[in-house]
């Protein structure tokens, strides 16, 4: 290269929009993309395999539109030997090599990254600028208005402005139907006769760039957790829109009624799938929420679906993002109950004698998914049942799930799973007995506990662990109107079914990699 770079513009593996505000003011005659694979970032967590092949796979299709655009791009692949081996020594040398007016990156989704990438630009000397991200509909800033000096954040108020700033689902200044929350009809299980026919998501075969990276991660990280077998994610924008329109079609309609429903037969249940695409910018949330709404509006679907629906999105997602802004870096570091145990090493198998472990897990190595309810009331609540360590069961799930970028997972880990900022955005923890599980599942009928045993040898670990949990927090519970109800039947217990179910609890802790 010989000539002098105006501007480097750093595209991330999760800022594959070309939206995107780093690139608003790209002159190709003077400016460059700059792309950088490396070994550090895919393996910053023990990653799933098929979430190292979807980031690589993404990029390199963004790289190859780059040009087909003409747009210049230098594009440092992850096995190319004239590299240094680190995303920080990669960036670092570009910067020095070949200086340029400025370093132009659209703010990233981790904070650890923006740390990383100031750290290189002040040791090159090279002025940094960074572009809003302009894909998110709720800025750091708006947020961090929003939530102003107040101790608890609570989701639904958040969700209630903006729906009236973004006039999503409005009658006048009114919610349509009245309501601005249906979650009361998203909670239903499938029942004894099972989901029936449930229309399957949008599959795509792995093109020429997706089956080269397959075989480099396969190559380079066969090690890793987690099959490329079954990959079939969108990796294109044009996909990711395929995808969308898929689920607005076909699933949308039923989505909020079995929103909370597990089967084993039913990895991907009613959901839609689309996390991955939007936590790499392929889709962005405005027409995720604009094409639900318009659904909902020209074929009449039902209403509690498709609010349902948004509320994800609008509600959820944005909020998330904006806590964690507001809450980094002490939130990766939360640990409210001081819980310290490993993560027993079926978490990375499946291989456990519980049935609602085994599934939920299996299907994750499998397909790099399982939907809300899995992650939070089946693998997120043992954790803190059990007592796992926040941080090493963060790792878990950032490494584990397709969709899992930092500024999504963690907050969802630390403060909704595990309740580990002591409830900043939660009014209570997320915790349940096993007979929740047999209730929204068919997992317990192919399990060798009982979900309603608490004591025993065919005990379920859940509910043992769950009852344990209420008597040591029996306090806590008890003063906050949401969970006192819960630990009612904990008053009346005896000090020897107490003591029992003690006994019970840490031999289960105790054996935990047998359990
Ligand atoms: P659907 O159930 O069809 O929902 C539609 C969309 O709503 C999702 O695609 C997602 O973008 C959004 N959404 C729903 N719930 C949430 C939420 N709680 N927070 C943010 N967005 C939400 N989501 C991620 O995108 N990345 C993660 O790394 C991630 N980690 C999680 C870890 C834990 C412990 C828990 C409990 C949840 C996590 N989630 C994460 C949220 C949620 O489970 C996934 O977004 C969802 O399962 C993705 O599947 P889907 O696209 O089929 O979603
Ligand atoms: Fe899970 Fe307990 Fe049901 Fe077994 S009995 S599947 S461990 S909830």
């Amino acid at each position: 290269m010989t000539q002098k770079v105006r501007h480097w513009v750093l595209v991330l593996g999760d800022q594959l929009g070309w939206d995107s505000s780093a690139l608003s003011d790209f002159d190709p005659a003077h400016d460059r993309l700059l792309m950088i694979e490396a070994d550090s970032e895919a393996g910053e967590v023990w990653s799933h395999q098929a979430r190292i092949a979807l980031f690589l796979s993404g990029m390199r299709h963004f790289a190859n539109a780059a040009h087909q655009r003409q747009w210049p791009c230098t594009y440092m692949r992850l096995d190319d030997p004239q590299w240094p081996a680190t995303f920080a020594e990669r960036l670092g040398h570009v910067l020095t090599a070949h200086p340029p007016e400025a370093l132009v990156v659209m703010e990233t989704g981790a904070w650890r990254m923006e740390r990383l990438i100031e750290a290189a630009a002040e040791q090159a000397r090279v002025p940094l600028r960074w572009t809003p991200d302009t894909h998110a509909l709720c800025s750091r800033a708006e947020f961090a208005t929003w939530a102003g000096h107040k101790k608890e954040l609570r989701m639904e108020f958040f969700y209630r402005a903006m729906r009236q700033r973004h006039g999503v689902l409005m009658a006048g200044q009114q919610p349509v139907g009245g309501q601005w929350n249906f979650d009361a009809e998203n909670r239903k299980g499938f029942g004894a006769k099972g989901p029936g026919d449930v229309p399957a998501p949008a599959q795509f075969a792995p093109d020429r760039v997706t089956q080269d990276v397959i075989a480099l991660v396969r190559t380079r990280f066969g090690e890793h957790p987690g099959t490329l077998d079954h990959f079939a994610w969108p990796v294109t924008r044009e996909d990711a829109l395929v995808a969308l329109q898929h689920f607005i079609d076909q699933r949308l309609e039923h989505f909020g009624t079995w929103q909370d429903a597990m089967w084993t037969t039913l990895p991907f249940g009613w959901h839609a799938l689309v996390a991955s695409s939007l936590n790499l910018h392929l889709l962005s949330p405005r027409e995720v929420v604009d094409a639900a709404e318009q659904a909902y509006h020209a074929r009449q679907l039902p209403l509690a679906s498709v609010e349902g629906f948004i509320r994800q999105v609008l509600g959820w997602r944005e909020f998330i993002r904006g806590v964690y802004w507001l809450d980094m870096p002490q939130l990766a570091e939360g640990n409210h109950y001081g819980h310290t145990r490993d993560l027993p090493g079926w978490y990375w198998t499946g291989k456990t004698h519980m049935a609602c472990m085994q599934a939920t897990i299996g299907q994750s190595l499998q397909h790099g998914y399982a939907h809300h309810i899995q992650r939070l009331m089946v693998t997120g609540q043992f954790a803190v049942l059990a007592g796992l360590s926040p941080q090493q069961v963060s790792a878990w799930y950032r490494a584990m799930y397709i969709d899992a970028v930092e500024w999504v997972e963690t907050p969802n880990t630390l403060g909704m799973a595990l309740h580990a900022n002591g409830g900043r955005f939660t009014s209570k923890p997320y915790v349940a007995s096993g007979q929740y599980i047999s209730r929204m599942s068919n997992y317990c009928k192919g399990c060798r506990y009982q979900p309603e045993l608490r004591t025993g040898p065919n005990a379920c670990p859940m509910t043992t662990l769950y009852w344990d949990f209420l008597i040591r927090h029996e306090a806590d519970f008890a003063s906050n109107p949401r969970t006192a109800l819960m630990v009612k039947h904990v008053a009346k217990m005896s000090a020897e079914d107490k003591a029992l179910i003690g006994q019970q609890a840490d031999a289960t802790r105790d054996g935990l990699e047998q359990v």
